[in-house]
């Protein structure tokens, strides 16, 4: 299958992942909230999504969110959240850690093969903001090469930072990588330790305010995968619709994974790192021309 995948055109890849589920297709409960569109994220300029921290967040309309969950995957809990997500054909997306894909491989197949998008949120959940260059970037290539691994089908250049601690240098790093870096609009609080009730409350009282956005949760959590179904039925009460986001191109085919990840890798440290001189140019493309 990864062989298949892999020897299929990059326009291909991207068709097979934008295929929405909409509530007609949902056989079994033809009340379901389903998919209302499916939104393609162009991240060749590494763009950032999130009110919480960034100017911008995704191009949203009102009563339109996109469900994110962190952390994962959880062999009880991811499983739990995906079977509420299944029930109501949504499509939401992932950002796994590498140390738990590890661990739990089959877990982050199934996310794979309910047609969720996946992205990465670093190698071990370091604080990357606080990290020397090599290490940060360490974090990040190791988790998307370990996830993109491990699934059948190319996973999204999209990526999350460890309890969102980014940095300037980091930011630009994924920019010239091509990776997108999603914060939050809404947060849920489900990192706190708070109940299900209260992840429902607090959740839909600030997406009421704000209307539409990006929701964070994480599906290790217990309480977020027993809050999950109630919440999707409040969703679909308040009128909420659900959007789910693609990449326009996929991890592997991101503009520099072509020469390699090691090098490519390894040219924009070096690019990021060396000083630049007084007309912009850095003495790395200099050296090349
Ligand atoms: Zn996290």
């Amino acid at each position: 299958m990864r062989n298949l995948v892999a020897s299929l055109p990059v326009c291909a890849l991207a068709l097979m992942s934008i295929s929405p589920a909409s509530a007609s297709d949902c056989l079994n409960n033809p009340d379901a909230l389903g998919v209302s569109r499916v939104l393609e994220i162009n991240t060749s300029d590494g763009p950032r999504f999130g009110t919480l921290q960034y100017k911008k967040t995704l191009d949203l309309g009102p009563k339109e969110v996109v469900l994110t969950f962190d952390d994962g995957p959880h062999p009880k809990n991811t499983q739990r959240v995906l079977a509420a997500l299944k029930k109501e054909c949504v499509k939401a997306t992932f950002f796994p850690v590498g140390t738990m894909v590890q661990n739990y491989p089959d877990t982050l197949q199934a996310i794979s093969n309910d047609g969720h998008t996946i992205g990465t949120h670093s190698w071990s959940h370091p604080n990357i903001g606080r990290m020397s260059m090599a290490r940060a970037t360490n974090q990040i290539e190791r988790g998307f090469r370990t996830i993109n691994a491990v699934v059948d089908q190319q996973i999204a250049p999209f990526f999350r930072f460890p309890g969102l601690n980014d940095s300037k240098i980091m930011k630009a790093y994924a920019a010239k990588r091509g990776y997108a870096i999603f914060s939050t609009d809404v947060s849920s609080d489900d990192w706190r330790g708070i109940g299900a009730n209260t992840i429902i409350r607090r959740t839909m009282s600030r997406l009421h305010q704000k209307q539409s956005g990006i929701i964070l949760f994480h599906d290790t959590k217990y309480a977020t995968a027993a809050a999950i179904p109630a919440l999707l039925q409040a969703l679909k009460k308040g009128g909420y619709k659900i959007v789910h986001i693609v990449p326009e191109h996929t991890y592997g085919a991101v503009k520099s994974a072509d020469a390699g990840a090691d090098a490519a890798e390894q040219a924009t440290v070096a690019e990021l790192t060396t000083p630049r001189k007084s007309d912009g140019t850095s003495a790395v493309s200099m050296a090349k021309h």
